[in-house]
């Protein structure tokens, strides 16, 4: 048993930088399922949302974020997030970060655009920010003597008062077939908290990637929005350039209106991918722009200096997740969430892109005085029991496992994707009403193995996404349901579980 004032899990952009904070006042772990850089952090490409330009102004970041988010956006909490972002971000420049210039070292900082934003002011590495992000903050943590790295540690559950016997005292009162994100991201920390009775809001609110590469060796990754701006163009296999049938603004439409139209395209004609073309560009800027995602795909045989990309629809972002106040705690005493795990009001129905490192790192910082104060406050209690496998054995039939996880990937592409309705809502709910049984029943008697817990998780968190969605009677945001196409004021308002 080992003892700590603070314990973060994970190592992504979120937990890292608030380890970096709290090592300043004790001594803290932190629990990693793999390698320390593997994360959704040390994929994003795009960069980081933050008005560091004159050209740029917070009420225009404010707007542009509630306009994505689609009525359901905390305004107070936007303002916190766009009003401490650029400090933020001064810092990690400080720590070491290396972020692309306008013209070399010393120059002001090079801003691109993404969708929805209506300024230059997405602060990036080339096209891997956060690759950056994560290298700059992985060596700050490894030099520092207060904490300890624990990696390929798997959090299972989260041990609160309810397991020795007391009441659990409270503050107040990636499933999916095709995805940008790596491995590691199976909602463990969602259905953990969960399953310690913490509230979880919004949860049928998952953005879809428009553009992940369609590809048999190629799944979970991401062809930047960056290429659309950039001047790519989407084609179905018919050779239409089809995207002026959706939105006038075409390729460059709000996320979610892309990926609907890719989606009705593939259904309408039977395909399973489309054509994103930036080959009438010149190559030597597409090189410039674009290194990782061409190195990637030069590995595959596709040159997109010259050769059209094979895309589809993924999912990408969770905009829901563990409730938080303004300061990152939960509705469990003692319990902090902070990063994509967490639902702090900033995204409301959609996430503008490139806010999510951006919150990551608002909140790690606002969540330290809090868990500082708290952990002064409280010792660790006695009796915490050690891990019980007692009645439990090797299971002899892992092939269990893969089958449920690989079910439960085609349930949730196949009926909770972009498009919902009741009917495929109701089949969603009783699909994974069995898995659940079953793999609860198979985790009671099997000696515990991270396969086996990522599809517990992975059930409750698509559990979760479904009651959400069934409860939310309107579209709004990333939910589009054909029964009940149009936003209402009557359900404007978060969801709770
Ligand atoms: C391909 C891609 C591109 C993106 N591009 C951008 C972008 O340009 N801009 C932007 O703002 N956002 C982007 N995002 C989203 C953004 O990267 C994430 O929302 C953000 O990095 C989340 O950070 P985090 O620290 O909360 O979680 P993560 O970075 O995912 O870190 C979670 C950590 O928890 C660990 N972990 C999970 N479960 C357990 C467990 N049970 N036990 C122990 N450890 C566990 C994981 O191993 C990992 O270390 C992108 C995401 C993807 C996938």
């Amino acid at each position: 048993m080992r003892h700590y004032d603070f314990l973060v899990i994970g190592s992504g952009v979120a937990g890292l930088s608030f380890a970096l904070r709290a090592a300043e006042h004790g001594r803290v772990a932190v629990v990693t399922k793999k390698e320390s850089a593997e994360s959704n952090t040390n994929y994003a490409q795009g960069g980081i949302a933050a008005v560091t330009s004159e050209h740029d102004s917070t009420e225009r970041h404010v707007a542009d974020t509630l306009d994505a988010g689609a009525g359901l956006c905390d305004e107070e909490v936007v303002r916190i997030v766009v009003e401490e972002g650029p400090e933020r971000v001064r810092e990690l420049i400080e720590m070491g970060a290396a972020f692309t210039r306008q013209n070399g070292e010393g120059s002001p900082l090079h801003l691109g655009r993404e969708g929805g934003h209506s300024a230059d002011r997405i602060v990036h590495a080339a096209d891997a920010t956060g690759r950056e992000v994560e290298r700059a903050l992985l060596s700050k943590t490894r030099a520092n003597d207060s904490i300890d790295l624990l990696e390929y540690h798997f959090a299972v559950d989260l041990i609160t008062e309810h397991h020795l016997g007391q009441h659990v005292s409270r503050v107040r009162p990636d499933v999916h077939c095709h995805t940008t994100n790596p491995p590691v991201a199976t909602g463990d920390g969602v259905a953990m908290a969960y399953r310690a009775k913490a509230r979880v809001s919004n949860m049928e609110f998952v953005q879809f990637h428009p553009t992940a590469l369609y590809h048999p060796e190629g799944d979970s990754f991401l062809i930047s929005e960056a290429v659309r701006g950039e001047g790519g163009k989407l084609f179905n296999q018919g050779g239409e350039r089809f995207m002026f049938d959706y939105d006038e603004r075409a390729e460059l439409a709000p996320r979610d209106i892309v990926a609907r139209a890719i989606d009705d395209q593939l259904k309408k004609r039977g395909e399973d991918h489309v054509w994103l073309d930036i080959s009438h560009e010149p190559p030597a800027e597409v090189e410039e722009h674009f290194p990782t995602i061409r190195e990637k795909l030069d590995g595959l045989g596709i040159d997109m200096t010259s050769d059209p990309i094979p895309v589809v629809p993924a999912a990408h972002y969770q905009c829901g997740g563990v409730q938080t106040d303004r300061v990152g705690r939960t509705s469990i005493d003692g319990l902090f969430a902070c990063g994509e795990v967490a639902c702090t009001g900033l995204h409301g129905a959609n996430r503008l892109a490139s806010n999510s490192l951006l919150e990551a790192l608002v909140f790690a910082r606002r969540a330290l005085d809090p868990a500082v104060a708290y952990a002064e406050r409280h010792d660790v209690p006695d009796g915490i029991p050690e891990w019980d496998a007692s009645g439990t054995a090797r299971p002899d039939e892992r092939v269990l496992i893969s089958h449920n996880r690989s079910e439960l990937k085609r349930v949730m592409s196949n009926y909770v994707g972009i498009v919902r309705s009741d009917l495929r809502l109701e089949r969603a709910q009783r699909r994974t009403r069995l898995l659940y049984e079953e793999t609860e029943d198979f985790y009671r008697r099997s000696t515990v193995s991270s396969g086996l817990c990522e599809l517990r998780n992975m059930i409750a968190v698509a559990y979760l996404i479904v009651k959400s969605a069934r409860m939310r009677r309107e579209s709004r945001g990333l939910h589009y349901t054909l029964d009940h196409p149009e936003p209402r004021e009557a359900e404007r308002r978060p969801t709770l579980a």
